[in-house]
């Protein structure tokens, strides 16, 4: 996925951008940057994050950077922020989504010559292709404006020019942007739980489309909010930081809620509530409150060295790096009936692994409930299951066995009243060797985070696919 921060101060921002910046590194795991405007003009410093983290890499880059406004990026998919030259002047630029139509955007734009660097991996950034767009109008407004005519899928961007800092959330919503405050400044984050540490005050969340100018003095709207909005459902469910809020509705609050929707409708017996940490920790809380069973840490992560997990390249580094990271609490395991909480099921390796551990450690049954229902369609815009095959997707390796062809029924798969969806929720049990497995159904997720079913992106669990 990936997370943007940005900030303008009377004072030098550096501190507040890079902590800021660092606290979105959950969303995020391949490449991280700043870039300011200081006394040097515009600075820019971009790292890898694949082997370490962004702090441990940018730290040594500080001395080199300072100015009262700067912007900063974790990202999934490509090196920025990127600066450029353009006739509404100088600009850097970070951006989060994911541009469906890039081929057709590169293509119109080659048309009119426009020429594109091409990345390592032979792709356009995305970032850049945004800059081709808002290069080609007249002002940054029209800029933005453009941007959101032509993108499809999602991106979320912030402009910083000499004046000031856009920020500019994607037309539906998908990904959020918060803005704060603090007395001599304003920010703009991903992540509102990014502000508290560096004395910002969340102010407000932009809306679907909104586009804003933040400068010391304040800030003014350029684009109104749209009045469609469709935010990603999985930011409470996995991605978002316990600590954050979106659209009002607390991340860690949505997710006991979550795990007590789970127990409410649970009566299998069990000594203790479990997970896997950290993003299972919510659900695991919520289902024992509801089912008044002892919630219990059987799984341990070694935070010492294993503070998060890396994206080394290699399938069978990133599986190591999974095992090696969580020690089991022998003590707590053996014998006991334990039920086991996960936000999700996407490829199901390492769900896989932690239940192999737990009855090698001697467990008698573990008994699976998974925060959200099965995951059965790519998501299109964040980049989150799409850059795997689609068929890697647990859920659509179990229909294509059950069914012979890939997808077939699957609209019957997802709907959790249907008897073909028992029997998927079976396949995937028995190969995980489960005492039993039960999944989220969506009402009850909706009902979870809060908002109207109509506002949030569902695409994962059912296809609604508004905005492709
Ligand atoms: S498809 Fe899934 S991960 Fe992608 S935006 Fe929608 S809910 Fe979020």
């Amino acid at each position: 996925m990936g997370g943007i921060f940005g900030v303008i101060r009377q004072n030098d921002c550096l501190n507040d951008l890079f902590y800021g910046t660092d606290y979105l590194s959950h969303l995020g795991t391949k490449r991280g940057g700043l870039a300011v405007i200081g006394k040097a003009g515009f600075t820019t410093r971009v790292h890898f994050l694949e082997s370490s983290y962004f702090r441990n890499k940018l730290e040594p880059n500080l001395k080199d950077l300072g100015g009262n406004i700067g912007l900063g990026a974790i990202s999934d998919t490509d090196s920025q922020p990127l600066t450029f030259s353009a006739h509404l002047g100088p600009f850097s630029l970070v951006t989060v989504g994911n541009i469906t139509n890039a081929d057709e955007l590169i293509a119109e734009a080659g048309r009119h010559r426009y020429t594109f660097n091409r990345s390592a991996s032979g792709k356009v950034r995305p970032t850049e292709i945004i800059a081709m767009l808002l290069s080609r109008e007249g002002s940054f407004a029209d800029g933005i404006r453009a941007v959101q005519a032509k993108v499809k899928g999602s991106c979320t961007f912030m402009i910083m020019t000499e004046k000031g800092i856009y920020g500019c959330r994607d037309f539906l919503g998908r990904t959020p942007l918060v803005l704060g405050r603090k007395d001599d400044g304003w920010a703009l984050s991903s992540e509102s739980s990014a502000f508290y540490n560096i004395g910002f005050e969340p102010v407000r969340d932009l809306g679907p489309g909104e586009a804003v100018f933040v400068s010391p003095e304040g800030w003014e709207s350029i684009v109104p909010p749209g009045g469609r909005m469709q935010i990603c459902s999985f930011l409470w469910v996995y991605y978002g930081y316990p600590s954050s809020s979106y659209e009002g509705i607390n991340v860690e609050a949505c997710r006991y809620r979550c795990g007590a929707a789970l127990g409410a409708e649970d009566d299998v017996e069990a000594d203790c509530v479990c997970d896997i940490p950290d993003s299972g920790i919510g659900h695991a809380v919520g289902y024992s409150n509801r089912r008044h069973l002892p919630y219990q840490r059987p799984l341990v992560k070694y935070t010492p060295t294993w503070p998060r997990s890396f994206m080394p390249q290699d399938q069978a580094q990133r599986e190591l790096v999974a095992r090696m990271k969580l020690i089991p609490n022998q003590a707590l395991i053996r014998g006991q009936r334990m039920i086991f909480l996960d936000d999700s099921i996407v490829r199901g390796t390492q769900l896989k692994d932690n239940i192999q551990v737990l009855y090698q450690h001697g467990a008698k049954e573990v008994h699976a409930r998974i925060a959200c229902p099965t995951l059965v369609y790519p998501c299109k815009f964040l980049n989150f299951s799409s850059s795997r095959s689609a068929l890697e997707l647990m859920g659509l390796k179990a229909i294509l066995a059950l069914e012979g062809e890939e997808g077939r029924n699957i609209e019957r798969y997802v709907n959790a009243a249907d008897p073909k969806n028992a029997e998927l929720t079976e396949w995937i049990r028995e190969r995980f060797h489960l005492s039993s497995l039960k999944f989220q159904k969506l009402d009850n997720l909706v009902k979870a985070i809060g908002l109207p079913k109509e506002k949030l992106c569902t695409h994962c669990w059912d296809g609604s696919s508004y905005g492709l």
